[in-house]
């Protein structure tokens, strides 16, 4: 197997995968059109992908989720 076939391998676990720093830009975007109900996994594949396959970045996004909501339920 070259080098190259090596690496594609390891990349096919999700090729749309973001990677923690994209999602990580967009994770308040991403938080604030999931707390309209609307399609952010539509809107932001890449972000959608990555979250699938990382913890840490769920969790983020369950914070700022469970933020949007306090702030909504004040005004
Ligand atoms: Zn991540």
């Amino acid at each position: 197997m070259s080098d190259l076939s090596r690496v594609l391998r390891f990349l096919d676990t999700d090729p749309q995968d973001s990677g923690c720093d994209e999602a990580m830009e967009l994770l308040h975007v991403y938080a604030e059109v999931l707390a309209r109900d609307e399609d952010a996994a539509h809107l932001y594949p890449r972000v959608a992908a990555h979250l699938r396959a990382c913890g840490p970045c769920r969790e983020d996004l369950q914070g700022l989720l469970a933020a949007i909501r306090t702030d909504v339920d004040r005004h």
